[in-house]
């Protein structure tokens, strides 16, 4: 998907018994089997895994320590929120997919180093609600209760930022939604997909 290329991110999940899975430090993905990741527990003590895990990894387990309902983290490179960060503060809900994905405007942290404390930290800071935050100079932070719900954070988080790179080189003036218009999304969203109830008519009214 082109998020994070060869060893790029990693992929980091809060088991139900409480133990933390880290994907391994530099290997490869294609190459990678489940023995590569690590177990360990919150405090970092490894439990099963031979390998050394992801250099952040003390980052992600400062999220999984301070974000209770959030079980599932994904560090990417992903070039467009990357270069979003470089030129703003925050990704606006310019398009109703990135409310329903990351629940909200999605906020660029202030710089901090690869495999440091801080990645955690800022993240912690900046995501409020939201289930993304962008790294400046560096990538993304993708959040979510599941690992699918972190999945579609980032990649629909890419696809927002590619839009508003368009929409800029065209224009300095990019429409964006407003707060009604966001809370609407994300209200019908929730109807969204197979084996769910028909969307009451007036969650779709103007706003
Ligand atoms: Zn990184």
């Amino acid at each position: 998907m082109g998020l994070s290329r060869f060893q790029g991110g990693n992929v980091s999940m809060r088991m139900p018994s409480g133990e933390i899975l880290v994907t391994p430090s530099g290997m490869i993905y294609e190459d990678m089997v489940a023995a590569d990741v690590l177990v360990m527990t919150i405090d970092g003590r490894i439990i099963e895994g031979e390998r050394a895990a992801s250099v952040d990894t003390e980052a992600l387990l400062y999220i999984f320590k301070k974000m209770p309902p959030i079980n599932a983290v994904i560090h990417t490179h992903q070039p467009f929120a990357t270069a979003v960060g470089l030129v703003t503060d925050e990704l606006p809900c310019i398009v109703t997919t990135l409310p329903n994905a990351t629940k909200g405007p999605v906020k660029v942290c202030p710089f901090s180093s690869a495999a440091s404390v801080e990645m955690g930290i800022q993240t912690v800071e900046n995501a409020g609600d939201s289930l993304a935050v962008i790294l400046k100079c560096h990538g993304v932070m993708a959040l979510g209760s599941t690992l699918k719900e972190a999945l579609y954070s980032c990649i629909y988080l890419e696809e927002a930022a590619k839009t508003y790179v368009y929409a800029h080189s065209m224009s300095d003036k990019v429409a964006c939604l407003s707060p009604e218009q966001v809370d609407q999304a994300v209200g019908i969203f929730k109807y969204y997909g197979q084996g769910k109830a028909a969307i009451p008519q007036d969650l779709t009214k103007k706003v």
